[in-house]
């Protein structure tokens, strides 16, 4: 763990090993913090930004360090999403594109560090009102197990541009490329105690940036059901809180769409990253008229897909991330099947040869379903598309919203007004026209409904690690003479 600017074991000395979620060996030992460690992370953070002048350097130095820190990471890139695919088991390709991702993140904030994002008034003669944003101040920043060092880029990358400090907090099984991170962000001279590493359970290290006092700020990526435990605790000290969680999102196909585009996006919209993807289009809205045709080109297309392990530049679908999870997707599975949806694809777990060893479950598609099934409402997290059925745009866009989440959403349609009246219904946060994922750190991020609160990304990212003070000026200093002397 990296606290203090120091590489430190944890206080009690307990460690995790690390995983490779497509053979099940053991390929790292790590720190396993405690409440100690965290707590002097949070302490350290919290001294930096009280009695440091780390909040006032000038707005050109973070800047330096932001783009040496991805000058540094773009050097290493390979090495990098080697190690993301030997931790979190995606397709190397996956990887690259990851790190690519992550160093353009950092990149991207580095360069709106001093841009305008504030405003003047004059509101009434003899008064200015300037409103300026500053640091929140200490962050706790904690991300799953899906996007490893992509998830690290967007909580660090407006953080420190914004000058906060921060005790950052990766997936307990997956925090090999954060490590790595944090030795960048050393070697390009961040003060210490600017950005702290600490590793750990949810429970332990995260339940304790969440209740600290000393802590300002909790940005947290992650599952439904824990954004609304860490709400809960932050309600104590009113901490803010920033929260990306997941989603069910609908992607919606009209019989007018480009076919081969839209089969090909259906499948990336659920197979990439083995559908361990916060916005997958895990529900797919098929138009009557082409539903059967559409499936039929679906299911042949996806039994092609290349399973296996994300190291053999071949792969197209690795494994998941645990034996737990895989679990968890195999019993959606099955309840899928006694629910009476119809699996037309998949559904098993691949335990020939070297399979075996892995978390390898084949991509699954089931037709035939109705609304209130709990695979059509719940998030699996894992390669299992469920396809809907629809008459008209007016069913569509009642399908489509009818979940408890509003994370993403995707329509293909060569009818520009109907996507855009379609779009435009959408009760999500990120969506897309013609295509489904790409994701940009120029635009802002975050769900609608129980898919979270708040945005990443963007200036809207920026701005989430910042305080708004109005500043009220008087021009002309003189006595008011409200209260009569006399
Ligand atoms: P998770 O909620 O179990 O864990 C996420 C992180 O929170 C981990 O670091 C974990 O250690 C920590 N954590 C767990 N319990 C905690 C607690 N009580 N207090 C503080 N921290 C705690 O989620 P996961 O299984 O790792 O990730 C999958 C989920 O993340 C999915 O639901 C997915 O949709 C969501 N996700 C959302 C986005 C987004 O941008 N909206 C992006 C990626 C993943």
């Amino acid at each position: 763990m990296y606290i203090a600017g120091r590489w430190v074991e944890s206080e009690q000395g307990n460690t995790r090993q690390i995983v490779n979620p497509a053979t099940g060996e053991v390929i790292a030992v790590v720190a396993e913090g405690g409440v100690a460690d965290v707590q002097r992370a949070i302490r350290e953070a919290r001294r930096v930004f009280d009695e440091t002048d780390w909040p006032e350097i000038p707005p050109v130095e973070r800047a330096r360090l932001l783009n040496a820190l991805a000058d540094r990471l773009e050097q290493r890139a390979e090495e990098f999403a080697i190690l993301e695919t030997l931790n979190c088991g995606k397709p190397l390709r996956e990887s690259r594109f990851d790190v690519n991702d992550a160093v353009n993140c950092f990149r991207y904030y580095a360069g709106l560090i001093n841009k305008p994002l504030g405003q003047t008034y004059q509101v009434a003669d003899p008064m200015v009102t300037m409103v300026v944003r500053e640091p929140i101040g200490v962050c706790g920043q904690i991300v799953p197990w899906n996007y490893p060092l992509l998830m690290a880029a967007w909580k660090l990358a407006p953080c420190l541009a914004a000058a906060n400090t921060t005790v950052f907090k990766p997936a307990e099984v997956t925090p090999l490329t954060a490590i790595k991170l944090f030795e960048i962000i050393e070697e390009v001279g961040f003060p210490p105690g600017v950005a702290n590493l600490v590793l750990g359970s949810g429970p332990v290290v995260g339940h304790e940036l969440v209740d600290s006092d000393l802590v300002d700020k909790v940005a947290f990526t992650g599952g439904t059901a824990t954004g609304r435990s860490i709400m809960q605790t932050a309600s104590r000290n009113l901490k803010k809180i920033s929260l990306e969680l997941g989603g069910k999102s609908p992607n919606i196909i009209f019989a007018d769409a480009d076919f081969d585009t839209a089969v090909e996006f259906a499948m990336f919209g659920i197979f990439a990253n083995q559908g361990q993807v916060c916005s997958a289009g895990s529900r797919l809205l098929v138009e009557d008229s082409i539903h059967d045709r559409f499936v039929e080109a679906l299911v042949e297309f996806s039994k092609k897909i290349r399973v296996g392990n994300g190291m053999n530049e071949q792969t197209e679908m690795g494994p998941l991330i645990t034996p737990a999870h895989l679990q968890k997707v195999l019993s959606y599975i099955e309840l899928g099947k006694q629910e009476g949806a119809d699996l037309v694809l998949g559904g098993n777990r691949i335990t020939t040869g070297d399979y075996a060893k892995g978390n390898f479950v084949e991509p699954t598609i089931f037709i035939n379903t109705t609304p209130e099934m709990r695979i059509v409402q719940e998030e699996i997290f894992g390669p299992v598309l469920v396809v809907q059925r629809f008459r008209d745009e007016e069913e569509a866009i009642r399908l489509a919203n009818s979940t408890v989440y509003g994370l993403a959403g995707g329509v293909f349609t060569q009818d520009g007004a109907k996507a855009m009246r379609v779009i435009k219904r959408l009760r999500a946060g990120i969506t897309w026209i013609n295509t489904y994922h790409p994701t940009y750190n120029e635009a802002p991020w975050g769900g609608y409904k129980q898919s979270g609160i708040g945005r990443e990304l963007g200036t809207f990212g920026y701005e989430a690690y910042t305080e708004v003070k109005q500043i009220n000026v008087n021009l002309k200093v003189e006595p008011l003479g409200w209260y009569n002397n006399d």
